[in-house]
């Protein structure tokens, strides 16, 4: 480490800088963490938790209702959001606390400012201003969300960050995008008894997820109230005595309490002073790294949702960690993109794995499709009118499972576990030889016996 103060200095401590830091120190090097905003980043502090969090509430709803055909009388029901924000606060807290506990417990210096790029070796912290040397510099610094900055009335609306912070639940509320954070926060606002529209682009929600999937989560979402615009854009936001009005691009107008920007997020290098080292951007802004997550510069790496791949928590947090087993503890090894399980937590909740048909049918030789859309056995007494969807993509070549897809309670769970399989390479014969857990809705991934056939062809 001659001549340096560090050997790591790590820019930002979210779910990639933290795991980095704390493994680097383990592995016996001198590390210092910058952290702008809270310790945890975005999925602790305003993600993937507090957005769980929100989801359970938003339950809730669903529970009262079904449990009077099981027998149950629930009384008066009310929901008070001041309550539920300020526990998800209390619970946000806490892990950050742990968060900040754990680079102490690993002996990293953490400092709570800003940190820009200075040179190759070197980073400036804001609040001082104090010039710091490392042999590696590893950029952490995660993504923000977008708007679109020269919509009129742009500044009326919110993005994810506030949601969580919201003063009350909107009565109705708006909310642009089709992807991960439109869909769950229109489950999360509906479930809680707003109504809810969704203005999307394009054609159909969840773009480059399995066809069925969309369309089956269209179709519970237009169940459950939710109304989905599509092929649509905002043109501007008007305030107006009640609230915000929304004029479309189709000349139409909503009204709404809030109107909320869900369109994406860019990586977070603005302002970071990676041109005074010279490293590499893409065109979005996002840094570019080969598969050891080393950029162009030698002495600067980067993880997690800076470089735009997989923007996904477990993701970042392995590239952490195989970046600091690689680099400062003589184990090296490169993190696999492939098998990524995901899920959207809708409700009902998508989990995927694998490929999705339109991707998996390029594969030479063909592929076949297996799945089931059916009503859970919950939702027979419930009396609720909500279908879970199972498929099955397997190549026709050598009989892998290629894909799985889920819709419905516990999908993410269910999914979660057929990864395992997926990612050892299990065949659709693996999976009928595997004994059915009964009853449950994910036996129906074991026990799928007939090919799909498209309509027309069943027909012939
Ligand atoms: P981050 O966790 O964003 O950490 C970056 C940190 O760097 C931040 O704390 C930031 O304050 C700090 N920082 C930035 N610039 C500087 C600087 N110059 N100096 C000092 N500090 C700086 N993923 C899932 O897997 N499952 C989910 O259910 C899920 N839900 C999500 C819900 C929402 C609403 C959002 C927005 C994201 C969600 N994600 C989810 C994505 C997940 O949060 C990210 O993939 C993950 O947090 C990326 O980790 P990271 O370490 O790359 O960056
Ligand atoms: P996504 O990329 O998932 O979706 C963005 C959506 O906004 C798309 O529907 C896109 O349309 C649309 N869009 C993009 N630009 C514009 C524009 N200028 N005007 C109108 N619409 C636009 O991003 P999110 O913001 O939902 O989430 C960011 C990322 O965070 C996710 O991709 C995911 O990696 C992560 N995340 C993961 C979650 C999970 O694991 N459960 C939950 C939440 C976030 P089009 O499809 O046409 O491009």
């Amino acid at each position: 480490m001659a001549g340096y103060d560090y050997d790591l200095f790590v820019i930002g401590a979210g779910s990639g800088g933290v795991r980095a830091a704390r493994i680097a120190a383990g592995h016996g090097a001198k590390v210092a963490v910058a952290e702008e905003y809270r310790y945890g980043g975005t999925c602790v502090i305003r993600g993937c938790v507090p957005k769980k969090l929100l989801v359970y509430a938003s339950r809730f709803a669903d529970e009262f209702e079904d449990a009077a055909g099981f027998g149950w009388t629930v009384g008066e029901r009310s929901f008070d959001w001041s309550t539920l924000i300020a526990n998800k606060d209390k619970e946000i807290t806490r892990l950050e606390g742990i968060y900040r506990g754990g680079l102490d417990r690993a002996g990293v210096t953490h400092h709570k400012t800003r940190a820009v790029v200075t040179g190759r070796n070197s980073v400036r912290l804001a609040d001082s201003g104090k010039e710091i040397t490392a042999k590696i510099i590893l950029v952490a610094t995660g993504g923000t969300a977008n708007v679109d900055p020269k919509l009129p009335g742009v500044e009326h609306a919110i993005t994810s960050n506030e949601a969580f912070h919201l003063k009350a639940l909107p009565k109705r509320i708006v909310i642009a995008g089709g992807g991960y954070i439109a869909v769950e926060f229109a489950g999360i606002f509906a479930g809680l008894g707003a109504e809810v529209t969704l203005i999307y682009r394009g054609e159909k929600i969840l773009r480059g997820f399995d066809e069925d999937l969309r369309d089956a989560l269209t179709d519970e979402y237009t169940k459950r109230g939710i109304r989905i615009i599509t092929g649509k854009v905002f043109r501007r936001l008007e305030k107006t005595a009640d609230g915000i009005t929304a004029h479309l691009s189709d000349g139409s107008m909503l009204d709404a309490d809030q109107v909320m920007f869900a369109i994406g997020r860019s990586a977070n290098t603005k302002g970071l002073g990676l041109e005074s080292a010279g490293v590499a951007l893409g065109k979005g802004g996002q840094i570019i790294v080969d598969k050891n997550q080393r950029t162009n510069v030698a002495s600067i790496y980067a993880v997690g949702d800076v470089c735009d791949r997989v923007n996904l928590t477990p993701v970042a947090i392995r590239e952490g960690h195989a970046f600091a087993d690689s680099v400062f503890g003589g184990k090296p090894r490169t993190v696999d993109h492939d098998w990524i399980p995901t899920a959207v937590f809708s409700t009902p909740e998508i989990g995927t794995v694998g490929l999705p048909e339109h991707e998996a049918a390029k594969r030479p030789g063909g592929i076949d499709i297996y799945k089931a859309r059916f009503r859970p056995m919950k939702m027979t007494l419930a009396g609720r009118d909500e279908k879970m969807l199972m498929k099955l993509i397997v190549e026709r070549a050598t009989d892998r499972v290629l894909g799985c897809h889920v819709l419905g309670t516990d999908g993410a769970e269910i999914v979660q576990m057929a990864a395992i399989a997926m990612r050892m390479g299990a065949t659709k014969a693996d999976f009928d030889a595997t004994m059915a857990l009964h009853p449950s809705a994910a036996e129906e991934l074991v026990t799928m016996r007939e090919k799909w056939t498209p309509p027309a062809q069943a027909a012939e």
